[in-house]
């Protein structure tokens, strides 16, 4: 029996890393594809790790530009402004771009419409996160819903990583031999290598690793200056 083919929506972070060899494991490494945004992202570090370490999974890897989210400014990751720590009167942190997730999603449907495949993974997390409504499981399945309709074509969307907290992540990429690979991961809000350690993604990923009892490959390659 063929396999199906599997598009892993990539950003070079640490859970999607874990998603594309998630998708390695279960699709076979010949059917599987890492597809990144350039949304306009503060950090061009985040698509350089996700160059690297697609090269070193031996995955073809593509870049589409998004620069539409550069329109909306009011948010931490792709406007002009701070991260900060707390959250905003609508309860979420500033980091939240509005809609990134449905967005990536839909174009992610219409290259796999076009390259007839059929299995989307994304590393949307409802645990441990901030609250991203577009990250819940009910506004997936309501995507996947939509895209089957829209498109007249039935892609799945997995989410290996819904209901897992940092620490069961951390593990799971340890079971599945993204260790390697999560060296060249990015993290940091602040887009530093090494890590600044005190934003809120480095410090949500040092409790992670630190609950699973496992050395973070990142810190191991900062200390080490390679
Ligand atoms: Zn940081």
């Amino acid at each position: 029996m063929t396999k199906n083919k599997a598009l892993v929506i990539f950003s070079g972070g640490q859970d999607s890393t874990t998603c594309l060899y998630w998708a390695i494991d279960k699709f076979g490494q010949n059917n599987v594809k890492a597809l990144s945004f350039d949304y306009g992202q503060r950090h061009a570090i985040e698509l350089e790790s996700a160059k690297k370490i697609a090269q070193l999974a031996s995955v073809p890897h593509q870049v589409i530009p998004i620069n539409t989210f550069n329109a909306i400014q009011n948010n931490a990751l792709t406007g002009n402004i701070e991260v900060e720590n707390t959250t905003g009167e609508n309860g979420l942190p500033n980091t939240f771009v509005p809609g990134r997730n449905l967005i990536f999603i839909t174009f992610a449907a219409a290259i796999a419409y076009q390259d007839k495949i059929t299995d989307l993974i994304t590393g949307v997390a409802q645990t441990d996160y901030s609250g991203y409504p577009d990250c819940r499981e009910n506004t997936i399945e309501s995507l996947q819903k939509t895209i089957a309709l829209g498109m007249e074509y039935e892609v799945k969307i997995h989410t290996p990583l819904m209901h897992l907290n940092k620490q069961q992540t951390v593990k799971l990429a340890e079971k599945i031999g993204a260790m390697e690979a999560m060296a060249y991961t990015h993290t940091c809000y602040n887009g530093q290598f090494p890590p600044c350690g005190e934003c809120p993604a480095c410090l949500l990923r040092e409790k992670g690793f630190k609950a699973a009892g496992v050395e973070d490959p990142l810190l191991t390659r900062a200390n080490a200056n390679v």
